[in-house]
Order: C-alpha cells, then sequence, then structure tokens
C-alpha cells in the first residue's frame, strides 16, 4: 500500500497509546479540536491520569488503562469502538532518562511487543499508523545537525540503549510493515520537548531546572554543562506530529526546534524567566549522555510546511504560568 496522501477523514476513531502522557495528552486535545475522536491506551505507568482529567464524560473519548504489550489489547480496543478506526498512534513508552533506566525491560517490551500489536491493531481497519520515534536513535551524534539521513552513533549494550533500540527496533519494524504493504506508516523522531503537564519529578533537565530555580534550591548540571540539546515546546511538536499524520510522507521526519542551547545557556535562562539566583551545583554526566543534539527540520519545512514558532522563553513563561504559584 502506497501513502495515501489526504488528510485523514474527520470522525473517526483515533487511538492514542500513551495518551495520558506529556505529549500524548495534548496530542489528545489537538485530534479533538480537529473533529476526531480518541481512544486514549495508557497503562499509567508513567502517564498520569490527570493529564486527560479533563477528557471525561465526553462521548467522542474512550479511556482504556492497559498496557499495549498484552495481546489482548487488540481486541479490547477493537470491541470498544462501534466505528472505523481511521489511525493508531504510538506514544507508549517511558521517555524520560530516569523513567526509562528505571524500567529497562518495560521500555524494550513497549517498543518491541507494544509496536507489534499496535501495527496489529492499525492492519485489519487500514488504519494509518504512527510511530512516535526519537532523535536518541541518533545517540551520541557525529553528524551535527541531525538529518535523518544519519544513521546515529548508539552503543547496543550501553544503560541508554533499552530507550534507544527499542525506539530503533519499533522504527525497523514499522518500515517493514510499510515496505510489505501491510500498514501505510509515518515516523515521526521526536527532539526534546517541554511545557505544561511534565511530571515535576520526571528528571529532565526543563523541570529540574524550572522547579528548583522556583524553589530557590540548587539548580543541577550534570558535567560541565557544555552538552547541547535543542528545546520544543509541546504545541509546536503537536503542529508537526498532526502535519505528518495528515500528509503523505511516511519518513522519518524529525520535528524539534533547531534553536540550540548549551546546558549551561539553559540555566541562564531558567534564572532569567524564573528571576531566581538559584546557585549551579555540579553533578557527574551520565553514561552515554549525547554530547550534542541539534534536529535538522528541512525535511519537515519543505515536506510539511512546518516549523516551530515558540522561542524558549515564551515556552518557558507558558509553562511556569500552568505550573501555577
Ligand atoms: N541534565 C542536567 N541536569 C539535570 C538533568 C539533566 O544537566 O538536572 C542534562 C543531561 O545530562 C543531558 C541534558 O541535560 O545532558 C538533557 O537531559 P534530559 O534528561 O532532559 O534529556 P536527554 O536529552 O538526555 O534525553
Amino acid at each position: 500500500m502506497n501513502a495515501t496522501g489526504a488528510a485523514l477523514p474527520r470522525g473517526g476513531w483515533i487511538i492514542v497509546a500513551g495518551g495520558s502522557g506529556f505529549i500524548g495528552s495534548h496530542l489528545c486535545d489537538r485530534l479533538l479540536a480537529d473533529g476526531h475522536r480518541v481512544v486514549i491506551v495508557d497503562d499509567l505507568s508513567t502517564g498520569r491520569d490527570s493529564n486527560v482529567a479533563h477528557l471525561a464524560g465526553r462521548d467522542d473519548v474512550h479511556v482504556l488503562t492497559a498496557d499495549v504489550c498484552d495481546p489482548s489489547v487488540v481486541d479490547t480496543i477493537t470491541d470498544m469502538v462501534d466505528d472505523q478506526i481511521t489511525a493508531v498512534m504510538h506514544l507508549a513508552s517511558p521517555a524520560s532518562p530516569p523513567a526509562y533506566l528505571a524500567r529497562p525491560l518495560a521500555t524494550l517490551a513497549v517498543g518491541s511487543t507494544g509496536t507489534a500489536n499496535l501495527l496489529q491493531l492499525a492492519a485489519p481497519h487500514r488504519a494509518r499508523f504512527l510511530l512516535a520515534s526519537t532523535s536518541e536513535v541518533y545517540g551520541d551524534p557525529l553528524v551535527h545537525p541531525q538529518p535523518e539521513g544519519y544513521w546515529g552513533n548508539v552503543n547496543p549494550v550501553g544503560e541508554r540503549s533499552v530507550y534507544d533500540e527499542a525506539k530503533r527496533f519499533a522504527e525497523a519494524l514499522t518500515a517493514a510493515h510499510h515496505r510489505i504493504g501491510a500498514v501505510d506508516t509515518r515516523i515521526v523522531r521526536i527532539f526534546n520537548t517541554y511545557g505544561p503537564r511534565m511530571q515535576p519529578d520526571d528528571g529532565r533537565v526543563v523541570t529540574n531546572l524550572v522547579h528548583q530555580a522556583r524553589a530557590g534550591e540548587p539548580m543541577t548540571v550534570y558535567g560541565d554543562g557544555s552538552q547541547t540539546r535543542s528545546f520544543c515546546y509541546v504545541d509546536d511538536l503537536v503542529g508537526g506530529i498532526v502535519a505528518l499524520l495528515d500528509s503523505a510522507v511516511t519518513g522519518p521526519v524529525n520535528i524539534g526546534n533547531p534553536h540550540e542551547f548549551t546546558i549551561a545557556e539553559l540555566v541562564e535562562v531558567v534564572r532569567e524567566v524564573t528571576g531566581s539566583s538559584s546557585p549551579v551545583e555540579y553533578r557527574p554526566l551520565p553514561s552515554d549522555d549525547p554530547r550534542q543534539r541539534q534536529p535538522d527540520i528541512t525535511r519537515a519545512r519543505t515536506e510539511l510546511g512546518w516549523e516551530p514558532h515558540v522561542a524558549l522563553r515564551e515556552g518557558l513563561a507558558r509553562m511556569i504560568a500552568a505550573i501555577g504559584s
């Protein structure tokens, strides 16, 4: 089957695995606003039902607490919906380094078995399948910025491999289903993302620094702070994911904000936005921590007409406003 090209018809059911997570819940809001119906599937291992509590009671929303690695999930979801499933979107996975390092086997399972189950769900419905992959497929990149054609530099037996290799395998499985004509697929590679609904204790650098700065606690910098990341506001990211879903582009497509910061620069921006004078506390750099990361978004710009609009200071201000006092 070739990519169909058309925007998805509105009114059908979209299955969002990981729909109670940080990105998944924002995606559900956007899909509903676009006129789709949504089945939120999440095992709540790192997702939170509070992220989608505002959607409770709607007749265009179903919520299923389940692990997509469980083979019965395919039949359970199929039985829940009375109408066409137009898309299956796979965002289910622990995603912050402390979360996936604490769940190594579950992370490998959801990237492999979970992906296989969701592809199996999509196939008979001729539903479009979108895999949420990651900039981590590039590992500690030797090419900078990273275009989609770069194959990456991943330590296959390192600590982070449970996430990196699970996502690389998920991409391979998705691409194979597309190649044999079994499922119409999309792959998005998501770069560092931030915004409202991130768990304060998820351990990522933006959440740690923002909460530490607001509490007047030392801001933790791992290593010397010279490593780089490029931070995308969640609304921009969701716009890119939906643009890919509604396109004929199979990908993979990088979606992220190409504005690159060192972690030391990020500390300064967070101090500025929060008005904090918290000191920095240096901690050891985790193993295999990528030295640099910046998306090349040429493909997203040219093939999807997408680019991010929210600058880091503005996005942090919005995130902090949502946290409240
Ligand atoms: N980091 C940091 N302080 C923290 C948390 C993370 O300096 O409190 C560093 C981390 O070592 C990495 C970068 O910030 O170099 C981004 O880490 P994060 O966990 O947000 O995501 P990653 O891009 O590594 O998946």
